[in-house]
């Protein structure tokens, strides 16, 4: 039977090197679909409407909300982020796993209108290791460093609602922990509602006396 793709939210700390990790996930495997967001922050050098995010107004974005056309959003150091509602319903439907590259509001959020999405949370090995990674990136101000940090340690503050934490240190192996992660969740029964109430229904010819 046809299965339906599974909604994956990734979450990490700012520089904990999420992105990249999606980035080889998407690579190497076929069967995961990544949402693009809608964020009303400015582009960074080198990012792409449409690529990196939908970059749009706090007007537009207050259109969408009202609209019904996320499916989740969240204010997130001064800026809003949200999911739009059309690509990850089409791409479920279709049977791909859908990833949310989202902060921790929007996963809670994601979680409670989804039970059946998959959590997890990444993490450098320590803190000094993040504050190397975001310094390295060398894309933000040393104020937006700290902001970030600070904003990291409120958020860590919330990974035991996650269903999974991986290290990303090795970003190799953190690809195939990910990915075994996601293989072996897409069996566990509450994803597989439509597959035991076939097999139930299957079972019940014995009752009336199939052989
Ligand atoms: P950045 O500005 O570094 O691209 O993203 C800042 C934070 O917003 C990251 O933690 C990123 O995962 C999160 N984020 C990106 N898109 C969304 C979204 O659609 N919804 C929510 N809730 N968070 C998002």
């Amino acid at each position: 039977m046809e299965q339906k793709g599974i909604l994956i939210v990734i979450s990490g700390f700012s520089g904990a090197g999420k992105g990249s990790l999606v980035k080889a996930l998407l690579k190497k495997y076929q069967n995961y679909s990544l949402s693009i967001s809608m964020t009303t922050r400015q582009p960074r050098v080198k990012e792409e409407n449409g690529v990196h995010y939908f970059f749009v107004t706090k007007e537009e974005f207050e259109r969408a909300i009202a609209d019904n056309g996320l499916v989740e959003y969240a204010c997130y150091c001064g800026n809003y982020y949200g999911t739009p509602r059309a690509y990850v319903e089409s791409e479920l439907a279709k049977g791909n796993n859908v990833i949310l590259e989202i902060e921790i509001q929007g996963a809670l959020k994601i979680k409670e209108r989804f039970p059946e999405s998959l959590l997890i949370f990444i993490t450098p090995p320590n803190g000094d290791e993040l504050k190397r990674r975001l310094e390295g990136r060398g894309t933000e101000s040393a104020e937006v460093i700290a902001q970030r940090l600070a904003r990291a340690e409120e958020e860590s503050e919330g990974i035991e609602a996650y269903d999974y934490i991986v290290i990303n240190d090795d970003l190799e192996e953190c690809v195939e922990e990910v990915h075994r992660l996601v293989d072996a969740s897409r069996k566990v029964p509450i994803r597989r509602k439509e597959l035991i109430q076939e097999i139930r229904e299957d079972l019940k010819k014995f009752k009336k006396g199939a052989k």
